[in-house]
């Protein structure tokens, strides 16, 4: 896009006009690390509450970006590009989107609601390409900034644009009708949650329905108040199963509904059965018939409807491939955001890119792979497959580049084992069902899994940071294989957080880290002297707690010849675990001051009761006595290290003592101490399984060994393929534990076996195949921690390593 610097300027309500005539704009960016970053992109500089856009610059002038919109120019970059100085850079964001939008006169839905809209979105994208050449929001692009990013996608080609929106806070929906501008509305859901940020449900109604403030049609489900609300708009489209409305629906049996429009009747197979799907189907249905779309056509397509697939998931491959699952959607806005995602997580030097089709793009299939190509090029993917007719005509020429018609003459003619130690972005349109390769390249185990959601990761993480002043640093405990969750993959994630350190308790581990290409600094806590030397070679910075652990790691050191080399000093202030008192003082400071080969990076020590409010007092006891000995160690040692002592629930009950650094641990993977703690925490671990076998068992019938359970009533049992070699306590068989499947709950029943358990499935509807829920949100950790009798932190690092890791971004 060409503009007028006068005109952007206004457009940006920045302060004056940096330079002077006509400047050629083609990407918009707020991300720094995203390697799309080059000449033509505008980049805002957002200021987050954890990241600050504006820190950025300097290296993004480097890779040739030259326009910024910022709320202040920093120093070290005045005069260097061109600044567009304004107050509030994401408004300035949302300002230039919403001037960008009114450059397009299509039609536009747009979808709020509390469920279903990601949903909506994608089936309505299935449903209707056939009539329009549509744009949408990649994944639940539905935020403040998402949406901006979103609607930046536009171009002339396209002929519909379906948008979600999503708030959290009065006031944010009036932002995204400007940007999105809607000419058709879906409320999808209202749910019956009181929302925090909201007084009460009416006022999260009103505040929703503001995105439909230009619709001429409005589709929801009948809602009397809604109706009066919204009497304004032209064209209503309520549909129903109960009440008469425009569109209603009758359940005939199974899955067969009768819809019943204006003086029309016809009947639809719904493919799926569970109430959510069934709603959002309902809602689809009334947006084709709002759209004039043939009964017939939508007769045939429904039924093709298929789960959505709104994760990005990490996956172990073969040959020591790491694979991000990305097989369900092929558009341009969405190969960026997975692309990003490809550069973030690579875990191996070497990133392949296999890529179908992008079936509708808004472009001309010319400058679409053009397009493409670029962008794959500027990511430096070391091998690109095409998969489809058009992908391995176009971008041919292209370095690195290897064409296949079909996903079968991929499978057939390429040779799998080239794949070695590869990050695979694996990403196609539906119809190339590259669900085959995944399942091909991916590593085979059984049916148990525990899933890690990287996003809950982030948030959590983000959730601590907010109770931190932005110059104190974090530490990351990633000891115990993450608390049992995978260590590198969240130490990709950290690193990408930029954490200060990493904290693991053995040598060994910070070598895994290593060879995985982490290269954040790395604090082993429980050093052996016989891993010093190993230590020193992979850079790993060891707590030291001990004289006779100083004096072997300094001889160490000294055959290496080291200088300077960072160690971490811990203080015992009452935990009476590792750590030095007053009386080791005098001579840890003759040595110290005797030596150059090391260096005081940290001193430190350990809350014993950070958790326990009744011993607040020891708490602070052992606060106080760690800044008089840290004050006593600096002032004699003349030195400034950094200094920490919380942990998880000493940054969310003390966080007046955060010092410089803090110690994050069980935290970041979704449980705290406390009720109020779990409350702002999102669930990051589920373990999961699926039903092997149903078994009636009648009255009077024993299950399992030892006959531990008679049935005392005809009894449906599920056999589930999970037992105590998984981690999972024995004792929590016999009716003590419980386990979730389909939202209900079913008591485990029987002992436990080695790799096996029965459950009682009588009222669950449950069939072969079904997901069960061993903990997650449903069930929580803390849950399964009280029936065993221990702490959460022993149930997460109790997960047998033979249970395989999933690892997701939503
Ligand atoms: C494990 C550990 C932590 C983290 O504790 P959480 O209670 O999980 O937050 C912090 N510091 C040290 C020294 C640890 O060993």
């Amino acid at each position: 896009m060409k503009l007028n610097t006068t005109d952007l300027t206004s457009i940006l309500k920045a302060s004056e006009s940096p330079v002077s005539g006509l400047i050629e704009i083609n990407d918009i960016s707020i991300d720094s690390r995203s390697l799309r970053n080059t000449k033509g992109t505008l980049y805002f500089a957002i200021e987050g509450a954890f990241h600050n856009g504006h820190d950025y610059i300097e290296e993004l002038i480097r890779k040739e970006v030259t326009y910024f919109v910022v709320r202040t120019v920093p120093e070290n970059v005045k005069g260097k590009a061109t600044f567009f100085v304004v107050e509030d850079t994401l408004k300035s964001l949302q300002e230039f989107v919403a001037y960008y939008r009114t450059l397009f006169d299509i039609p536009v839905i747009g979808i709020t609601g509390s469920n279903g809209k990601t949903i909506v979105k994608e089936w309505l994208n299935f449903l209707l390409h056939p009539f329009y050449n549509i744009i949408k929001s990649p994944k639940s692009y539905n935020s403040q900034v998402g949406v901006p990013l979103s609607v930046i996608g536009i171009n002339e080609k396209h002929t519909l644009g379906i948008f979600e929106a999503g708030i959290s806070l009065p006031g944010e929906m009036a932002v995204l009708e400007k940007i999105i501008q809607p000419t058709i509305g879906i409320l999808t859901s209202i749910g019956s949650a009181h929302n925090e940020g909201f007084e009460n449900l009416d006022q999260k109604i009103d505040e929703k329905l503001k995105l439909f403030k230009g619709v001429d049609v409005l589709i929801y489900e009948k809602n009397e108040s809604i109706q009066k609300k919204t009497a304004s708009i032209q064209s209503h489209y309520d549909w129903s199963f109960t009440a008469e409305a425009r569109v209603r629906f009758q359940h005939i049996k199974d899955n067969t509904y009768t819809v019943n429009y204006d003086a029309n009747s016809f009947s639809v197979d719904f493919p799926f059965s569970d109430q959510a799907s069934v709603h959002n189907i309902a809602s689809c249905i009334t947006t084709l018939l709002a759209l004039g779309i043939d009964t017939a056509y939508i007769q045939d397509k429904i039924t093709q409807l298929y789960r959505v697939e709104m994760r990005l998931q990490v996956k172990n491959g073969l040959q020591q491939c790491t694979l991000i699952d990305d097989s369900y959607s092929s558009d341009y806005q969405s190969l960026k955001i997975a692309l990003d995602f490809l550069e973030q997580q690579k875990t191996h030097p070497q990133k392949t890119v296999i890529l179908s089709d992008i079936l509708q793009s808004g472009f001309s299939d010319e400058i679409l792979y053009q397009k493409v190509g670029t962008l794959l090029q500027n990511n430096n993917i070391n091998r690109i497959i095409g998969i489809g007719p058009n992908i391995s005509f176009y971008l041919k020429h292209l370095q690195h580049f290897e064409g296949f018609h079909s996903t079968l003459d991929f499978l057939n003619h390429f040779d799998l084992k080239k794949f070695k130690d590869e990050t695979i972005l694996i990403k196609g349109a539906r119809s190339y069902a590259f669900e085959q390769i995944v399942s091909e390249l991916e590593e085979k185990t059984h049916e148990t899994v525990l899933e890690i959601n990287l996003n809950a990761i982030s948030h959590n993480f983000n959730f601590y940071k907010s109770k931190l002043l932005p110059e104190t640093k974090t530490m990351v405990m990633v000891k115990a294989f993450g608390y049992g969750n995978g260590s590198y993959e969240i130490a990709k994630l950290l690193a990408f957080h930029k954490v200060d350190y990493l904290g693991v308790a053995f040598a060994d581990e910070g070598v895994a880290l290593r060879k995985s290409g982490i290269k954040s600094a790395i604090i082993v806590m429980n050093p052996e002297n016989s891993a010093f030397s190993t230590m020193i070679s992979y850079q790993l910075e060891p707590e030291i707690y001990s004289l006779p652990e100083l004096k072997t790691f300094l001889t160490e050191a000294k055959k290496h010849s080291l200088y300077e080399y960072p160690i971490h000093i811990k203080l015992n202030t009452g935990m009476n675990r590792l750590g030095f008192n007053d009386t080791h003082f005098e001579e840890l400071i003759a040595i110290l001051e005797s030596t150059n080969s090391v260096k005081v990076a940290s001193i430190f020590s350990h809350l014993a009761t950070s958790d326990m409010p009744e011993e607040r007092k020891f708490t602070l006891q052992q606060i106080k006595l760690f800044q008089k000995w840290s004050s006593y160690l600096t002032d004699q040692l003349r030195i400034k290290p950094i200094r920490h002592i919380l942990n998880t629930s000493g940054i969310f009950n003390f966080p007046e003592y955060q010092m410089e650094m803090v110690r994050l641990g069980i935290g970041l993977y979704g449980v705290g101490n406390s009720e109020q703690e779990n409350e702002k925490l999102q669930n990051v671990t589920t373990l999961k399984t699926i039903i092997l076998q149903l078994n009636d068992v009648g009255e009077g019938e024993s299950v399992g060994y030892g006959r531990r359970f008679i049935a005392d009533k005809p009894t449906k049992t599920a056999t589930i393929p999970i037992g105590y070699a998984d981690g999972i306590r024995r004792a929590y068989g016999n009716g003590k534990g419980e386990v979730s499947i389909n939202g209900k709950r079913a008591k485990i029943i029987g002992s436990i076996c080695m790799d096996m358990m029965m459950i009682d499935v009588t009222d669950t509807g449950a069939v072969v195949g079904d997901e069960v829920i061993i903990f997650g949100e449903e069930i929580p950790i803390t849950e399964l921690a009280l029936k065993w009798e221990t702490i959460p932190y022993e149930v997460m690092t109790s997960i047998s390593q033979r249970v395989k890791r999933i690892f997701f971004k939503e």
